[in-house]
């Protein structure tokens, strides 16, 4: 009887659902809308009701947008808090698919997903500190620290971190509707839209917005380098698409490290330090089954 674990990759547009194998392989799989949370769940329950035909399922595991609770004690693990994806604050997928599937059920953030599957497919094997960011409609980072996901008292809100915002240059007062110029306010994609008056991706190349770009991230990736020194730094998201911003970053970086700190692989020529995913466009599924995988100690090799 073969053995399969669900995956879920759950997003504000659709929710990404497979059947993954104990190998990674994806031995089926679809894309449900995301509309009210009751439609949405009835969708993924079905597809892996339909499509499980004789095998069993081992787990599930849910790459999720948040934010989310973490804590596996709670009473309320799973609970969607307070999210702004309409209608989906106070939703409990994990309860819900429960009810319908006794086995296990795991669910991290989306960026703790996708650092799995690199440290175990991608651009971080053989590493133990790294940390996976994705800059896109906002920005998230997932920290791996001796080789297990950071939780802390719940899951990290990097995109918000502070960082030095010079008003003469950039008069932009970012558009974080918690914090204003945090970093999310300043360099996310919905920020540039926001800042420029077009979508980032119809800036040009040489479009000023990426120098800013480029510094705001170096700025800080150099404190995520500063406070953990992890062994490299992995960016992702749409706005990475504009690739021409990992030489300015890296650039910037050295200059904001000014000579303090030596990193050999940032130094090098390679440029193996940050560097883009490693995982292609599956990455988001294979964390999430990653994460079942991983947690109940099976799954990869
Ligand atoms: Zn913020």
């Amino acid at each position: 009887m073969t053995r399969l674990w669900g995956a879920i990759e759950a997003g504000g547009t659709k929710f990404n659902c497979a059947l993954v194998s104990a190998r990674q392989r994806i031995v089926a799989s679809d894309s449900v809308p995301t509309t009210d949370p009751v439609e949405t769940l009835e969708a993924v329950i079905r597809f892996f009701r339909q499509r499980l035909g004789s095998s069993i399922l081992e787990g599930i595991g849910i790459a999720s947008f948040g934010p989310l609770n973490l804590d596996p004690f709670s009473d309320s693990y799973g609970l969607l808090t307070s999210t702004p994806k309409k209608g989906w604050s106070g939703v409990n997928p994990v309860r819900q698919l429960k009810t319908c599937f006794d086995v296990p059920i795991i669910i991290d953030t989306d960026v703790i997903g996708a650092a799995l599957a690199e440290y175990h497919l991608g651009a971080a094997r053989g590493l133990t500190d790294f940390c996976y960011i994705t800059v896109g409609t906002g920005i998230g980072a997932g920290f791996m620290i001796n080789d297990q996901p950071v939780h802390g008292l719940g899951h990290s809100e990097w995109g918000h971190i502070r960082i030095p915002h010079d008003l003469d240059a950039d008069p932009f007062p970012g558009n974080c509707p918690f914090h204003g110029d945090c970093l999310e306010g300043l360099a996310s994609g919905s920020a540039l839209e926001a800042r420029w008056g077009s979508p980032a991706q119809t800036l040009a190349p040489d479009h000023p917005a990426w120098d800013l770009e480029a510094h705001y991230l170096a700025l800080a990736l150099s404190n995520i380098i500063m406070t953990l020194a992890p062994q490299r730094i992995i960016l992702g998201g749409g706005i990475m698409k504009q690739t021409r911003l990992f030489a300015a970053i890296r650039a910037q970086i050295t200059q904001f490290l000014a000579g303090y700190m030596h990193i050999p692989s940032l130094e090098a020529d390679e440029n193996s330090y940050i560097v883009p995913p490693g995982c292609g466009q599956n990455a988001g599924i294979l964390g999430a089954a990653l994460l079942v995988q991983s947690r109940t100690g099976q799954g990869h090799d």
